[in-house]
């Protein structure tokens, strides 16, 4: 299926160096984007009139607790995975199933833990999202032989934080044979955030070596404001900024990433549903918070959420640029707010209204976000040669 996006205001690459793309039409054909600029979209099966908003890479959540199927466990609620779609969120990139009840803790069953995610989500899409799951609790007793079945098997990423190690320094050797296998390792920072589970600050971080600090502005509770500095001058570890963190952390570090050069590694998440809940707009009041409360402009943090996370865990969405995966959010003023652009909204401190959702090439909706407010513009198909069941606009 073609499908063509035209009329947009701006584009928004997702590459922060390099923040907008140049023209008003996105073209996508089986799943990927073929064009961005302003080509023709005569031959395209499915056209959408975009009325001059605003189109950027989905959002990809690097910090989600999925368990198994459209359902979380800690909030005992289902269907809040296609309610983060409706946010703007196109992957949600699992911080390890460690919420699926009874989860089990010895190396056979983590294992079988990680493997089974992985695959209950290789192909399922709730509301059409992209889950990448499947990672393994690191705990004592996982050799380096485990990681290289894992790594073969599919299995992507580690986690460090919730396993029965007598302190955090002891995670140093299994995040380096994760390292060695292949695996992206990641860490939880901060104070505990379930009983029994110790603080983890800047000098565990340095030892442990993960590719990324899990939010490191607080899980929720931030570790001292001097470890910041220390983890972005002595690692190139990645610096994860969650929702449900501290928000004065979350500041801290985007203007340190900033001043040291380190804004690739910069990355935002929510951590959610946890016991803050869930928070299917986290991503996008992220992102306001950021843009309103710091100097830099808004674009960067989009593409903190978009292609910094794609860079740090090597996916193929993240940007829209040709060859990429299809995957586009339209994005726009609220309607009823001060602001005329999607962009002067955020910097402002409101969420943007969503008006349509594409991932890997298909209209999840167009018009209405069941989440946002509504949009100032409208967007909307204005041609389809695609068959649909229009029964349900009958009634
Ligand atoms: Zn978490």
């Amino acid at each position: 299926m073609k499908v063509a996006i035209c009329n947009l205001g701006r584009i928004v690459s997702g590459d922060w160096h390099n923040p907008f793309v140049a023209g008003d039409t996105i073209v996508t054909d089986a799943g990927r984007i073929v064009s961005v600029g302003t080509a023709a979209a005569d031959d395209a099966d499915v056209v959408i009139d975009a009325g001059g908003m605003t189109a950027i890479p989905g959002l990809i959540d690097s910090h989600v607790h999925v368990t198994f199927g459209d359902y979380t466990p800690r909030q005992r609620t289902v269907g809040y995975l296609e309610s983060y779609l409706h946010g703007g969120v196109t992957t949600a990139i699992s911080a390890s199933e460690v919420h699926v009840p009874g989860r089990p803790r010895d190396p056979e069953g983590v294992k079988a833990l990680a493997v089974a995610a992985q695959r209950c989500f290789a192909d399922y899409r709730p509301g059409g999202m992209k889950v990448i799951a499947g990672s393994v609790i690191l705990e004592p007793g996982l050799k380096a032989n485990d990681f290289k079945e894992l790594a073969e098997k599919g299995v992507r990423l580690a986690k460090a934080g919730f396993g029965a190690v007598a302190t955090a320094y002891d995670y140093a050797p299994l995040v380096a044979d994760a390292r060695a296998a292949g695996l992206i390792t990641t860490c939880h920072t901060g104070g505990s955030s379930i009983p029994g589970s110790g603080a983890i600050t800047g000098d565990h971080l340095l030892k442990i070596r993960p590719h990324v600090s899990f939010h490191i502005n607080g899980g929720p509770t931030a570790m001292p404001d001097a470890d910041f500095a220390r983890v972005i001058l002595e690692s190139d570890m990645a610096l994860q900024v969650c929702t449900a963190g501290n928000l004065r952390t979350t500041l801290l570090c985007a203007r340190l990433a900033q001043q040291h050069g380190a804004f690739d590694r910069f990355i935002i998440a929510t951590d959610t549903p946890t016991g803050s809940g869930i928070m299917p707009l986290g991503m996008l009041y992220t992102i306001a918070h950021l843009a309103s409360l710091t100097e830099m402009p808004p674009e960067q943090f989009i593409c903190a959420a978009t292609g910094n996370n794609a860079k740090v865990y090597g996916l193929d969405s993240g940007f829209i640029a040709p060859g990429k995966a299809a995957d586009i959010v339209l994005i726009d003023a609220p309607d009823g707010g001060t602001q005329s652009t999607a962009l002067a909204a955020i910097k402002h401190g409101d969420i943007v209204a969503i008006g349509a959702v594409i991932t890997a090439g298909i209209p999840r909706f167009v018009g209405r976000s069941r989440n946002t407010p509504a949009t100032t513009r409208k967007a909307q198909v204005v041609r389809s040669r695609v068959t649909q069941d229009f029964a349900a606009a009958a009634h």
